[in-house]
């Protein structure tokens, strides 16, 4: 880089979370200057279409006026208050009834935060608040799952089911517990079909509570879609099946609606894709398009109820964050909402998304491609160097990204989880918007194949 240039003084002074530090310091920062709809672009002028929404969650674009406007109103009008012990703002009101209104089951108050690991620990606090006050205190322990995406506060974190949040970490904290991925594409048994793989998933759920004891078990935490663990999406019966081994033992289901919810799947939330009938919704990203951080948990009336019951002897809910609903993230955040209502994205999720998914599948007898998997606007191509076996092109990962950099010469930002690239663009995407990224990927299979091949 440059003496003093952008990218030099961030090699200089920044440390990126995610990112190989010495690899960094090689090749420097892609530095983002501007947004416009799915377009975004760099310091020297490339424009490029920014297949994942930034990190899944701008679902009106990079330049929503309407958001920009609902922000400096509400930034003249009061910048800053919070909702500790019964303050409450204008904003924060609108957005919590807006949300409980939304919500696909029902569903009795909003509780607001900052970011989605921040939701994620405070439903697992809630959780335990719920158990000690209902006089249950031994049921503590949270089940997720391998792969599963949570976040990294250290609570979220050791729900998170990927090694590298964990392992330097010495997570997962005590009581977190996980169970199998479901992935029938990569761990399906010869022969067993999704339904069968999914009924063994669901006893080999019953089993671990089991072996645990079922008045230990609080929680299971689950996404709609698993999202950064590759968007793995649940095979046939899978949420059913898992659902009724939670019922059975009375324990309680969290949906992280975090990268589903909003319209991603092509309805409103992931729950009503899949038929999951939650008690608590995490919900963040796409419910202010990420344009400032909010997030936001949906509780039930069983939740509630030992929160509201003075009787139980345990106090208050002594729980809450000095930004949490932040007064012009409520309002960008309502705006947001009303903009996705009336622009029906989730309709054009649907549609768009079923084009994109087309294109994808059209693409699955390609040599490179082990996987194409995906619902609405939000997909992933598994790569794999030897496609009868689904085994990796040299090591894990190589080949994601080494496609995924080809990406980014071909116009396109998109983000490789291993060999999983994924595809994730905002809800506004039209069909020949779908029609030019899939071209640049298909540029960049062709690319990699002729230096896989060689
Ligand atoms: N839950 C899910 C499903 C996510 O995808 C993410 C982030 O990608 C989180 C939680 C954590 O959110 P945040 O990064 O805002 O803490």
């Amino acid at each position: 880089a440059r003496p003093n240039s952008p990218e030099a003084r961030d090699i200089s002074y920044h440390l990126h979370g995610y990112t190989d530090a010495r690899k960094h310091e090689e090749a420097g920062p892609l530095v983002i200057e501007k947004g416009d709809g799915i377009y975004v672009e760099d310091l020297a002028g490339n424009r490029y279409i920014e297949a994942m929404a930034g990190l899944w969650s701008v679902a009106v674009g990079f330049s929503e006026k309407r958001l920009v406007d609902a922000a400096v109103r509400q930034m003249s009008k009061l910048p800053y208050y919070h909702d500790f012990g019964s303050k409450s703002h204008s904003p924060l009101i609108d957005l919590a009834e807006k949300l409980v209104q939304m919500a696909p089951v029902p569903m009795s108050k909003a509780y607001f935060t900052n970011s989605g690991s921040e939701a994620n620990d405070t439903a697992m606090k809630m959780i335990w608040y719920r158990s000690n006050a209902i006089g249950q205190p031994a049921r503590k322990k949270i089940i997720s799952r391998n792969r599963g995406y949570h976040g990294v506060t250290i609570a979220a974190a050791s729900l998170t089911g990927l090694p590298n949040n964990h392992t330097s970490f010495d997570l997962p904290i005590a009581n977190v517990l996980h169970t199998a991925t479901p992935h029938h594409w990569r761990d399906g048994l010869p022969n067993e079909s999704e339904e069968q793989f999914s009924s063994r998933l669901a006893d080999d759920l019953e089993k671990l509570i089991l072996a645990e004891g079922p008045e230990t078990i609080a929680a299971f935490f689950g996404e709609p879609i698993m999202g950064a663990g590759g968007v793995i999406v649940p095979p046939a019966g899978y949420w059913e099946k898992i659902q009724a081994v939670l019922s059975k033992y009375d324990i309680l289901l969290v949906a992280d609606e975090v990268i589903c919810g909003f319209g991603r799947t092509g309805e409103m939330f992931g729950s009503q894709t899949f038929g999951i009938r939650p008690d608590i919704m995490v919900l963040s990203k796409q419910i202010s398009s990420s344009y400032l951080p909010i997030s936001a948990l949906l509780i039930n009336e069983k939740m509630f109820e030992p929160i509201a019951d003075e009787s139980n002897r345990i106090g208050t809910f002594g729980h809450g964050f000095t930004g949490g609903g932040h007064p012009v993230a409520a309002a960008v955040a309502f705006e947001n909402l009303k903009l996705i209502e009336e622009r029906d994205l989730v309709g054009n999720a649907c549609r768009v998304g079923a084009h994109m998914q087309k294109r994808l599948r059209s693409l699955a007898s390609h040599p490179l491609v082990g996987e194409v998997r995906g619902v609405g606007l939000i997909a992933a191509v598994e790569l794999v160097g030897d496609k009868a076996n689904k085994t990796p092109w040299e090591t894990a990962g190589a080949l994601g990204g080494l496609v995924n950099g080809f990406m980014q010469q071909n116009g396109v930002i998109s983000r490789n989880m291993g060999d999983a690239l994924a595809f994730c663009p905002p809800l506004i995407i039209t069909e020949p918007q779908v029609d030019e990224m899939i071209d640049a990927f298909e540029r960049s299979l062709e690319a990699a194949a002729g230096q896989v091949g060689s």
